[in-house]
């Protein structure tokens, strides 16, 4: 499957705000845009004095959405066409469905520091949906879903670490956690107040309406 695979910090910078993709390293001051919060290139200094189109703001909050969850342009579409299908507030719809990827949910469950680093877990087999194995990062979960770290995965190396720090995680309200197994559970679906994405998804809307 398609990805991105340019420098990840380059993007929070691009969108001018930080799109947490590093993990553990987007709280420390390694930080790319904590230390040159600007555009890259060689005029991104001077671009924060640019005035911006319509077009243009609706463009940046569209590409700041798909970057925060990792998605590519076409199945970020086809996201919208969904939402738009389903009943009650477009942009809400849309946001709502993409809380629901297995990878968002297994990033907002602690399993992983970052979508990116939960997309690869996923990936790789780590995870069990409904005492299933899904390796697919893109696979909805329904409420009721329950999430767990595969047995033979929770004695790796790199979830005993994750396990270490489910102790103090607190999860959203929507999902349920089980620290001590490493099972998570959908309990119900977020309301928009729930998710704390700094995005008016009414521009995307509009992008796409146009
Ligand atoms: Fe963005 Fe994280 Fe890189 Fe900072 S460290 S620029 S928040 S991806």
């Amino acid at each position: 499957m398609a990805r991105y695979i340019g420098a990840v910090c380059r993007q929070c910078r691009r969108e001018g705000i930080k799109l947490y993709l590093k993990g553990d390293k987007c709280y420390s001051d390694k930080c790319a845009f904590s230390r040159r919060g600007y555009a890259p290139g060689q005029h991104g200094q001077g671009q924060a004095r640019k005035k911006v189109s319509e077009y243009g703001l609706q463009l940046r909050e569209k590409q700041r959405a798909r970057r925060i969850y990792g998605i590519l342009e076409k199945q970020f579409r086809n996201y919208f066409e969904k939402a738009e299908r389903q009943k009650g507030i477009t942009g809400e719809n849309l946001l709502v469905m993409l809380e629901r990827r297995l990878d968002n949910v297994v990033y907002r469950l602690g399993f992983a520091s970052s979508r990116t680093q939960a997309r690869q877990l996923v990936r790789h087999g780590h995870f069990v949906v409904n005492g299933h194995r899904v390796d697919i990062p893109s696979f909805m979960v329904k409420v009721g879903s329950t999430i767990q770290v595969k047995e033979e995965s929770k004695e790796t190396p790199v979830f005993k670490e994750i396990a270490e720090g489910l102790t103090h995680k607190t999860v959203p309200a929507w999902l349920e956690l089980s620290a001590q197994d490493m099972v998570g559970k959908v309990v119900r679906y977020p309301a928009r107040e729930e998710i704390d994405i700094p995005i008016q998804e009414h521009l995307i809307v509009e992008l796409y309406s146009r």
